[in-house]
Parts: C-alpha cells; sequence; structure tokens
C-alpha cells in the first residue's frame, strides 16, 4: 500500500480524506493556501506544503506547484477530492510523467465523460437512455428553434463543458430561445471558457437520481445503489437523500444496470458517479457521468457501510475490488444537509467572517440505531474566506427509516451553532418540517415552488410556542438560580423552591407562567397547563438540549434583554419574561408549597441509574446527592430535597427507569 499520499485539495473533503489515509496507516501531506495557513486540513496531515497564495488559480489549482509538492515530500499517490482538480484530465497525464497516482479515474475516462455531449453519445452507444435532444453543438437560435420543435418544449439549453449547474437555461416557447440562447452561450464562455450548448428536453417536474460505481482496474464494476438529491436551487444540490423515495427494486436495477453499462463503456476504474433525471412515472435520463468523488458520498457510505475513500486508494494502488455485487446491502435511511455560509434571509448571499462560535452536534450512535456524522473542515475561530465555496460542512443522519434520519437531522440542525457568519440552517430546519419534503413527493422545483420568496424564520405556534416558552422559562430560572448562588444574598439554592409568577411575551401574545422545581425537574405551568421540563443547560452554551414532556428537545439559544432568542425546527423568536409585579406577586404567590415534606424520591426522568450514593439508615442533610441518573448522554446528580433519613433503597445501579419510578423513601 502507499506510504504516503498528498491531499490535493481543501476544506471538509480534505479532512474526510485524511481521516481514511490515518486509519490506513497512510501518512498523510496538506497542501494550502496562503489563506489556509491555519486551517484545520493543514493541521490534521502529517505535513503541509504551502502551494500560493489565497486564490485557487494560484494554489488549488497550480498543478506543476502541487507535483513539486509531491516530490518534496515524497508522496506517491494525490488524491483530488471533489472541484478544483478533479475533473481535470491533463491533471492526472502530468502526474504520470511525473511517476505518481493519481486516487481517480483515467484520463481518458475523464475526458471522454468530461464533456456533456461527447458523453451523452457515449452513454446512448451504450444502450442508456438519454433525454431526448439534439447531440451535437447548436450553433444558432434558429437551430435551436428548429430542434426545439421536433422535441417539444420546453427545453433545456446546456453549456457542454458546464457544471456546478452553470449554463443552464429553460426555454418555454420559441418567443424566449433568442435570449436564453445568448445568455447560456456567455454564461457558459464566462465559466468554462467553453462556449458550445446544446438543447434537450426539459423533463417536467423532474427529480435527481444517481447511481454510485465502483470499478477497478482489472475489470470489475459494481454499484452501490443510488442517491436521490432533488432538494436543488438553481440546479444545485442542497438535501440529498439514499435510497431515493421513487424507486422500487426494479428501477433502481435498471438504471444501476445502465450506468455499469456505460463505467464499462468507457473501461472505468475508481469511484464515479451516474446522474440520472427521472420523471415522476419513474422514466428516467442520463443527464451526466461524474468522474470523481461526490459531495454526497457519504449517504451511500452509510447505508451501504463501505468507505469510499478506501476503495479508491485501494483501487488506484492496484488492487481488485474486496467486494462483488452481492456482498452490497442497504441498510436503513441516510440524509445530508450541506451548511452553507449562505443567509437565507437575504437571498442565500454568501456570508463570510470569522467562526466565533462553531459547535457541532454529537456524533455516535445511539440505542435507537441512529447515527450522526459531521463532515467539516473547520474549527471554532476558524475563517470563512472569499476565495472558496461558502460550504462549512455536512450533516449527516442515519437511521432505520426516512422519518428517523429525518428527526435526526431536525435535532442535528438544531444543535449546530454557528456564529460569526449567517449559515442557512434555519432555512434546512424549516425544510425539514415541510409537509412535501416528509412525504417524499420531491422535484427538483421543491424549492422554488414552496420557497419563492426565499425564507424568514416563522415565529412558532401552538405546541412549538410553548416549547419556546418552556426554554426560555427554563433557562431564566438557571440564570436566576445562578445569580442567587453567586450573590448569596438570600436563601441558598434549593431552598427557593416556590412557585413563581411571570408573564412571558412571544410576539403579540403574553403568557402567564409559574415554575416549581422538582429534584432536576422544573414544572412550569402555560397559561395553567403544565409542562414538564428536565435539562442540564448552563448559561453560556449556544445550545439548550433537554426534555420537555416526552420530546427529546435541541435549541439554539442566546440572551437577550429580559430573556432569549430561541431558534428551533426553522422557527425564531425572543421571548422575553417579566415578573408581575411586586404587589401582584405577593398577593398571588400562594403558600409555600413544601414538598420537601415528600417521603419518596422518584426518577425525574427515564434513565439509567449510574451510581447511588447512600445507604438505608443513613442520614442526610438538604442538597445531599442521592444517586446519578444518565438521561440523554448527560449525568443528573439527584440531590436531597430535604433533611432525613433514608429508610428504603429501591433502585440500583444499572437499573433502567421509568419516569416517576420511586428511588428511595425516608423513615418519615
Ligand atoms: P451540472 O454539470 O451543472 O451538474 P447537470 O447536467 O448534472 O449539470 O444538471 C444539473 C441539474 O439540472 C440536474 O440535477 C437537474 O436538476 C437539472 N437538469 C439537467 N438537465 C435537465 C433536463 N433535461 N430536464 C430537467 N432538469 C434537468
Ligand atoms: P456534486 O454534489 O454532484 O458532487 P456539485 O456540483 O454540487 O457536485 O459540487 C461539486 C462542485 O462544487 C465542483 O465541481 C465545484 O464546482 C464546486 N466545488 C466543490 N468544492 C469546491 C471547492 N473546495 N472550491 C471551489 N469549488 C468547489
Ligand atoms: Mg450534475
Amino acid at each position: 500500500m502507499f506510504k504516503k499520499i498528498l491531499i490535493a485539495n481543501r476544506g471538509e473533503i480534505a479532512c474526510r480524506i485524511i481521516k481514511t489515509a490515518r486509519k490506513m496507516g497512510i501518512k498523510t501531506v496538506a497542501v494550502c493556501s496562503e489563506a489556509d495557513r491555519d486551517a484545520m486540513h493543514v493541521e490534521m496531515a502529517d505535513e503541509f506544503v504551502m502551494i500560493g497564495p489565497a486564490p485557487s488559480a494560484l494554489s488549488y489549482l497550480n498543478m506543476d506547484r502541487i507535483i513539486e509538492a509531491c516530490k518534496e515530500t515524497g508522496a506517491e499517490a494525490v488524491h483530488p477530492g471533489y472541484g478544483f482538480l478533479s475533473e481535470r484530465a491533463e491533471f492526472p497525464e502530468l502526474l504520470k510523467q511525473a511517476g505518481i497516482t493519481f486516487i481517480g479515474p483515467s484520463a481518458r475516462a475523464i475526458s471522454a465523460l468530461g464533456d456533456k455531449i461527447e458523453s451523452k453519445r457515449l452513454a446512448a452507444a451504450a444502450g442508456v437512455s438519454t433525454v431526448p435532444g439534439f447531440m451535437g453543438v447548436i450553433e444558432s437560435p434558429q437551430h435551436a428553434i428548429t430542434i426545439a420543435e421536433e422535441i417539444g418544449y420546453p427545453v433545456m439549453i446546456k453549456a457542454s463543458a458546464g457544471g456546478g449547474g452553470k449554463g443552464i437555461r429553460i426555454v418555454n416557447g420559441p418567443e424566449e430561445m433568442a435570449e436564453n440562447f445568448k445568455l447560456a452561450r456567455s454564461e457558459a464562455a464566462n465559466s468554462f471558457a467553453d462556449d458550445r450548448i446544446f438543447v434537450e428536453k426539459y423533463i417536467t417536474n423532474p427529480r435527481h437520481i444517481e447511481i454510485q460505481i465502483l470499478g477497478d482496474k482489472h475489470g470489475n464494476i459494481i454499484h452501490l445503489g443510488e442517491r436521490e438529491c432533488s432538494i436543488q436551487r438553481r440546479n444545485q444540490k442542497v438535501i440529498e437523500e439514499a435510497p431515493s423515495v421513487l424507486l422500487d427494486e426494479e428501477t433502481r436495477q435498471k438504471m444501476a444496470d445502465q450506468a455499469i453499462a456505460l463505467a464499462k463503456a468507457v473501461d472505468y476504474d475508481s469511484a464515479g458517479t451516474v446522474e440520472f433525471v427521472a420523471g415522476q412515472d419513474k422514466s428516467f435520463y442520463f443527464l451526466e457521468m461524474n468522474t470523481r468523488l461526490q459531495v454526497e458520498h457519504p449517504v451511500t457510505e452509510m447505508i451501504t457501510g463501505v468507505d469510499l475513500v478506501e476503495q479508491m486508494i485501494r483501487i488506484a494502488y492496484g488492487e481488485k475490488l474486496s467486494y462483488a455485487q452481492s456482498d452490497i446491502h442497504f441498510k436503513g435511511w441516510a440524509i445530508e444537509s450541506r451548511i452553507y455560509a449562505e443567509d437565507p434571509t437575504r437571498n442565500f448571499l454568501p456570508s463570510t467572517g470569522r467562526l466565533t462560535i462553531y459547535r457541532e452536534p454529537e456524533s455516535d450512535v445511539n440505542a435507537d440505531g441512529v447515527t450522526v456524522r459531521t463532515d467539516s473542515g473547520v474549527e471554532e475561530g476558524g475563517e470563512i474566506s472569499v476565495y472558496y465555496d461558502p460550504m462549512i460542512a455536512k450533516l449527516i443522519t442515519h437511521a432505520p427509516t426516512r422519518l428517523e434520519a429525518i428527526q435526526a437531522q431536525r435535532q442535528a440542525l438544531d444543535s449546530l451553532a454557528i456564529e460569526g457568519v449567517r449559515p442557512n440552517i434555519a432555512f434546512l430546519a424549516a425544510l425539514m418540517n415541510h409537509p412535501r419534503w416528509l412525504s417524499g413527493e420531491l422535484s427538483t422545483n421543491l424549492l422554488a415552488e414552496e420557497f419563492p420568496e426565499g425564507y424568514k424564520p416563522a415565529l412558532p405556534e401552538g405546541d412549538m410556542a410553548r416549547q419556546f416558552i418552556a426554554i426560555a422559562v427554563a433557562a431564566e430560572h438557571v440564570h436566576n438560580q445562578r445569580k442567587r448562588e453567586v450573590s448569596k444574598s438570600i436563601r441558598p439554592a434549593g431552598a427557593l423552591k416556590v412557585e413563581q409568577n411571570r408573564v412571558a411575551i412571544l410576539g403579540k401574545q403574553s403568557y402567564s407562567v409559574k415554575v416549581e422545581e422538582r429534584q432536576q425537574t422544573l414544572l412550569i405551568s402555560i397559561d395553567g397547563e403544565p409542562v414538564r421540563v428536565i435539562s442540564a443547560w448552563q448559561p453560556g452554551n449556544p445550545v439548550w438540549a433537554g426534555h420537555i414532556d416526552r420530546d427529546v428537545v435541541f435549541a439554539q439559544i442566546r440572551p437577550v434583554l429580559n430573556g432569549s432568542r430561541v431558534m428551533h425546527g426553522g422557527c425564531s423568536a425572543d421571548i422575553v419574561i417579566y415578573r408581575a409585579s411586586a404587589a401582584k406577586l405577593m398577593r398571588f404567590m400562594p403558600e409555600r408549597q413544601d414538598n420537601t415534606s415528600s417521603k419518596q424520591v422518584v426518577c425525574p426522568m427515564p434513565g439509567l441509574v449510574k451510581s447511588v450514593f447512600v445507604t438505608e439508615g443513613v442520614e442526610v442533610k438538604q442538597g445531599d446527592p442521592l444517586c446519578i441518573v444518565e438521561a440523554m448522554k448527560m449525568e443528573n446528580i439527584l440531590r436531597s430535597e430535604r433533611d432525613g433519613t433514608i429508610a428504603k433503597i429501591f433502585a440500583r445501579e444499572g437499573d433502567s427507569l421509568a419516569v416517576d419510578a420511586e428511588i428511595l423513601e425516608f423513615t418519615a
């Protein structure tokens, strides 16, 4: 196996490749521009080489300099990631001349498939179904109109050298042709220095579905199923998932057979993706083949358990595929959200700056078989610069079912804290709650149709509003307790368990609120309706996590004057909390309820008993720790609310307890 490889990329994909290389025992060399000296991929790699100034053209796209860096460091192979040099056929050629291996397909496959007109011809010859249209360069608007009349409007004008959704225009009738023809052509010339354009039928209400391919240098090619990437903004993917809601086994097989046929036609090796546009009737047509690792590859990794980067490295080294088609099985559902530094409230304007707060959701597998994976290339204090892609991170969730994967996305999005740039998180969170997304009735037009005016966070309503208030009230309770502890001016903490009357204001509505604390549980009444809250949140943490009644809730929380700004599920609200006036407070304050007289200590949340600190017959004082119950990956210490003697202990270490299960009893 290679001893050392160089990663000719930056950001999350460079970090992701380094992780796999490390797992395989391969040393890594990062390259960086002057703007990326402190970037995470540089820090993660075993060594790094500075290859030039910030602009990509002078650094990450500088092939000679990258080859020099390989020679300086003794790197035997180069992984290009995606973007940058990943689809430049000259790059593997130059590497080859220098005796360095390219971790990707052959230069021949890249150039054959890199051009949309050429690859469409190739695909058609290999028996792949292609979008009706003219498979050649269209020279004039008149020519385009003739073709459009043959295939029927609407049609799409596309740049043959296109990529990243650029150089694409929809034309609905002959009167729109001249203008769009001109625009598409100049966009193609500007973006790709190649103004060849072609015309094909526009598949209405389409879905984007693609097949992941893996091939080795010995003629073996397998597929790893599909990904659906229909959630797009301006022909750019935003959310991807695997498998696709649309496909049945038969269609999946047909699509995969065609993808493999195309890959075979060009002796494809390495990882690659064959993209299709699909009608709602499950008809499908070839779009293009991407001859590289794709941004959304993690969803495939999650449902197949195959590490695509590892396979690419092994294939490049010359190994035979270690999987046969029959070894590939699909398990569960995976969803990926792309976190962009783009302000959804300002028409997705890119937003650059320093990440003053950057906290990722916890990544791990929980008991319900839910996995959260964050692929990122930044850390707190890092910079999102104007020079590169605005993608900050990818949140990937995997669960047994689509709904569970969506639920995990909601939680992951709500617990990803970013400040300093304006990310698209709230927009993604709103989308996760959107009925059309939930139903799986997707199309590449969904975002344009459902969010025509862009996106403004909504005020929460109904149950969601109650949750927001509960969070703000619970946060205020913690603040107040802290203040009391700090000043020690009032009675010691724990003694003030009386109900406190408050008025919470959310939007134009005010709610009367009461709070009572009982064994780490806050019993909050909102306009008379009880809500039970458990949380270990502490001031300063940008993410509030806790139980609200039966739900596990994550939310963003920031202090505002007299209250909190809470963001959750794509909604956002400032909640201010006032004490009812002193006189009123006196009048309404109920008699202090002495819940310390209760003999029993019950479990305030479903959880696991980690330790019990007391034994029968022991005397305890108010505030003494009784036991630890673990819930939501947090250890919660239950303290005695009173002085007394322990009569009986019912719970033991290792017990799983339900809410209100009895833990122990006092003598009287
Ligand atoms: P790029 O190289 O920019 O990714 P693609 O050919 O893959 O270009 O097209 C990008 C997106 O545009 C697709 O994901 C799909 O949403 C849309 N698209 C492309 N061709 C068609 C078509 N003929 N009909 C409908 N939508 C299309
Ligand atoms: P896919 O999602 O199908 O892999 P996309 O077109 O959405 O493809 O994303 C890959 C494209 O994004 C690249 O072709 C490139 O245009 C752009 N891109 C990706 N990474 C970078 C990067 N680090 N810097 C600049 N552009 C990038
Ligand atoms: Mg594409």
